[in-house]
């Protein structure tokens, strides 16, 4: 059986939680008067794999295509994972054509949010299948403006064989209560989504709303260093070294212990947010709305 959520969403919280980084990550496509930034990249990883991402690592590049999108190339197909807003579709699919003319067979997301998981629809329109962990199906759904799921929600684990290819995928939590870490293990490499970011303009967060919490972040981060792998695609930024993701992880636990600590000192939220902002360079922008869940959940 599956452990229940150790730190279920807190309603009162949610208004609070909402930071700048989510509203635009979960913004709908309609940004009409934007000059749209720069198209995304394709970037060659591997032989047979390579990562779409943004030219930038802005948020206002986030805000109009979305996050990273990993592909892989098979013999009988691709397998993406994730698929940015819905307005990145046909910038994707001419990416992809200029690599393979096999069909997108899989789309796996990482998690729910728009920036993500916004061209799904339209993916599987085209043929392919689209899987999620069933938590964040379920966090899919509860949006009151979803009108399409997935087709596969998986608990757990799940493998995927195409092409004489084996993806593994792995429900872990933190940014959400189902993030979902792609394993690549013949390339040494793992997309991880937004349980890392790699911009300086992007900070990581977790999303309370959807069953995230730091706690399980650290858990995940973990478990995540234990397995063989040499690089790790976040769900913003460009791609890093596992020695880079234990750098992330060591510096958001010496947040949580910070935050615990003054806590402890019965701090205030004004004197918690300069003091994380003056040592870790974390707490401003679009993670200032992280703190007082974070203040919360380290009570
Ligand atoms: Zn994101």
């Amino acid at each position: 059986m599956r452990q229940l959520v150790p730190f279920i969403a807190r309603p009162l919280l949610a208004a609070a939680i909402l930071s700048m980084l989510c509203s635009a990550a979960m913004a709908q496509p309609g940004q009409a008067n934007q000059t749209p930034p720069p198209a995304p990249q394709l970037h060659k990883i591997k032989d047979d794999l390579y990562m779409i991402e943004n030219t930038n690592a802005t948020m206002n590049d986030l805000g109009y295509w979305g996050g990273n999108v990993t592909v892989l190339l098979t013999d009988a197909g691709v397998i993406l994972v994730d698929s940015k807003f819905e307005r990145a579709h046909d910038d994707i699919v001419a990416k992809v054509k200029s690599l393979t003319d096999k069909p997108i067979k899989y789309v796996i997301l990482t998690h729910n949010h728009g920036d993500h998981a916004g061209g799904a629809e339209k993916m599987e329109a085209m043929g392919a299948t689209v899987i999620i962990s069933a938590d964040d199906r379920d966090n899919l759904a509860r949006d009151p403006k979803a009108g399409w799921l997935p087709a596969v929600g998986y608990i757990g684990q799940m493998q995927l064989l195409l092409g004489g290819k084996e993806v593994e995928l792995h429900q872990l939590r933190g940014h959400t209560r189902g993030d979902t870490v792609v394993y690549f293990p013949v390339d040494r490499v793992v997309s991880v989504g937004d349980l890392l970011t790699t911009s300086d303009q992007i900070p990581g967060i977790v999303m309370y709303a959807d069953g995230g919490n730091w706690t399980d972040w650290k858990r995940s981060m973990d478990e995540l260093l234990k397995w063989d792998f040499d690089e790790a695609i976040p769900g913003h930024g460009p791609m890093v070294t596992k020695q880079e993701v234990v750098n992330r992880r060591n510096k958001m636990v010496a947040i949580m212990e910070r935050v615990r600590a003054m806590n402890r000192d019965h701090k205030s939220q004004e004197e918690i947010t300069q003091t994380l902002v003056k040592e870790f360079n974390w707490g401003s922008g679009p993670s200032a709305g992280n703190i007082p869940g974070m203040m919360q959940e380290f009570r």
